[in-house]
């Protein structure tokens, strides 16, 4: 098995700098509040019945707070939880591993659901469902399946990419919550406490700006946060303000929508190579040299988002609004 545990896109700084910026509670967590309620009602029930969280599935962008939420679950069952990912679980020998493991009432947190692979996400169905495995002993004539009773434990998975899960590995969650993008005001109370955590001073057009460039996401947040108190111990003094966020900012290549040099490469190439599409991911992945993943999951839901770019069943268009933006007049 590969390392047990965190998503393999992010670097062990990122974890030490964003674990102590989590919030540890639903009242501490900023914004969804469809999904808080949802969740809410569901710890509610669960302990007055004196019984485990149902599987829970969260959905929606990198950086939203799906790690977050399945932290904050576990806590409010009083649970520990046990974290791993889609790609780290290669054989059903690894995943057999993980449940034996599992103590009642604990929490498994499995981050990119959607590249578990098929054989394994059948392995996973009896253990969400009955909390057994079905174990292969010996192989060839020899070859018999022993049953192995599990402790009961709630699985949450992560996806960034929804469609990418079989409907019947999404049927069997009880709860399925879609996180959305954070509005610039929800932003601007992250940028608040992620500053507060930091020990920075900062003004409210400051914060404001902060939160206009963040894509939308609280983990953006906290990196922009944490690049303005860089640039602002060795280049300014005083409280932080709008005029200091934007110069630390200009030097990320971050624009006024919080597009980055990636997302605006996307809408160049584009417009100048393919007159503004439409283009197919892998073309434009090797034109722009990002992984077609990558582009798909961080950079298409957020410019998509921002009405610069369309889906069409051709591929990729920028629309009316991306042309202008680049400063190109419609082809
Ligand atoms: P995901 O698992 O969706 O990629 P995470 O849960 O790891 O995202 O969130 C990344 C960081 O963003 C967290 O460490 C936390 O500091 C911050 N964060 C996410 N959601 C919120 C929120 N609703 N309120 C405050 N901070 C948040």
């Amino acid at each position: 098995m590969k390392e047990e545990t965190f998503q393999s896109t992010y670097t062990q700084e990122d974890v030490q700098f964003e674990t102590p910026l989590r919030p540890c509670s639903l009242q501490d967590f900023i914004g969804q509040a469809d999904v808080k309620n949802q969740l809410h009602i569901l710890i509610d029930a669960a302990k007055q019945r004196g019984e485990g969280l149902g599987h829970c599935l969260f959905s929606g962008p990198p950086g939203l707070g799906k790690t977050t939420l399945a932290n904050i679950l576990s806590s409010a069952m009083g649970s520990n939880i046990v974290v791993t990912s889609g790609p780290a679980i290669e054989k059903a020998g690894d995943l057999a591993g993980i449940l034996t493991k599992l103590q009642d009432g604990d929490f498994l947190f499995i981050d990119e659901l959607h590249r578990l692979s098929r054989p394994i996400e059948e392995y996973l169905y009896p253990a969400i469902e009955d909390f057994v495995l079905d174990l292969m002993i010996d192989t060839g004539p020899n070859a018999r399946s022993v049953q192995v009773k599990l402790n009961r434990f709630t699985l949450v998975g992560a996806t960034t990419r929804l469609g990418l899960l079989t409907s019947a590995l999404r049927s069997r969650f009880a709860l399925t919550c879609r996180l959305d993008y954070y509005q610039p005001k929800e932003l601007k109370t992250v940028v608040f406490r992620t500053a507060k955590l930091l020990n920075v001073d900062i003004d409210d057009e400051a914060a404001l700006a902060i939160a206009e460039r963040a894509r939308g996401t609280p983990r953006v947040v906290n990196h922009l946060v944490r690049w303005v108190r860089d640039y602002w111990q060795t280049r300014a003094s005083g409280k932080i303000d709008k005029e200091i966020v934007q110069k630390a900012l200009s030097l990320l290549h971050i624009d006024s929508r919080g597009l980055d040099e990636m997302d605006r490469k996307i809408l160049e190439v584009m417009i100048n190579h393919y007159e503004g599409g439409p283009v197919g991911i892998k073309t434009l992945a090797v034109a722009v040299g990002e992984v077609a993943d990558t582009i798909e999951e961080v950079h298409e839901p957020y410019l998509i988002k921002e009405g610069l770019i369309q889906r069409t069943s051709k591929g990729r268009v920028v629309t009316t609004s991306g042309f202008q933006h680049m400063g190109v007049k419609s082809l």
